[in-house]
This record gives C-alpha cells, sequence and structure tokens, in this order.
C-alpha cells in the first residue's frame, strides 16, 4: 500500500541551489521574458564549484539554499514558481533524500 505524497512546504528540496544548473533554455526564456531581475542575482553570485560545494567567485560564501527560495513564515514557496528552471520543473516531490518524505512509501 503507498501512502499519498502531501509537500510540507519545508523547502529542503530547495537547499540546494538549482539556479547553477539553470541551461540555455532557462537564460534564453528570462530574456524574452525580460527577467532581468533573475539574470542579476545568477549573474552576481557566479558561482563555481570549489572542491565538493560551490562557492561564489565574488563572496567566497558558498550558497546555503536558493536564492529565490521564500517563506511565508509559515511554509516555503518558489518566488519565481511561474518561470522557474527547467531542473526544478522535472524535480519529483519526495525524489530526494533531503524531502523528509522520501521514501514515505509504506513498506
Ligand atoms: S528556483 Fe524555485 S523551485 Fe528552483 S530551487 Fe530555487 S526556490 Fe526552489
Ligand atoms: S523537501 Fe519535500 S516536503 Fe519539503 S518542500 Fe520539498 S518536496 Fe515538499
Amino acid at each position: 500500500m503507498t501512502a499519498t505524497f502531501s509537500c510540507l512546504r519545508c523547502g529542503r528540496c530547495c537547499f540546494v541551489d538549482f539556479t547553477a544548473y539553470a541551461v540555455s533554455e532557462d537564460f534564453n526564456r528570462w530574456s524574452t521574458e525580460n527577467r532581468q531581475d533573475i539574470l542579476n542575482v545568477i549573474e552576481k553570485r557566479h558561482l563555481v564549484w570549489a572542491g565538493d560545494r560551490m562557492a561564489s567567485t565574488e563572496t567566497g560564501v558558498h550558497p546555503y539554499e536558493c536564492p529565490f527560495l521564500s517563506n511565508t513564515g509559515k511554509e516555503c514557496f518558489c518566488s519565481i514558481y511561474e518561470t522557474r528552471p527547467l531542473i526544478c520543473r522535472k524535480y519529483q516531490p519526495g525524489s530526494s533524500e533531503l524531502c523528509p518524505q522520501w521514501k514515505f512509501e509504506e513498506q
């Protein structure tokens, strides 16, 4: 028997900065949509791999979460949901070990 997955909106799946994996299709869409706000944030962060994690070439800071992750105080949400990167659209809730409902199937 399989339990019904219910997203807790905890935001943990966005504690990885998926924007670092944005592809040309995403960048082209943001340009077409005139979303310079998004492009500016990503450009400013200049993320590169530094050993086993990412770091900003500007500040040396290791990002802890996606810059577009927001919360209402009670639950998290994506502030660019309507045009989020393809990798985020493909993500299946519950499919990552980051998710508290990973392997939620009843045994
Ligand atoms: S763009 Fe939105 S869905 Fe994707 S990681 Fe950031 S907050 Fe999460
Ligand atoms: S980690 Fe899982 S429960 Fe939390 S917001 Fe993401 S999909 Fe929902």
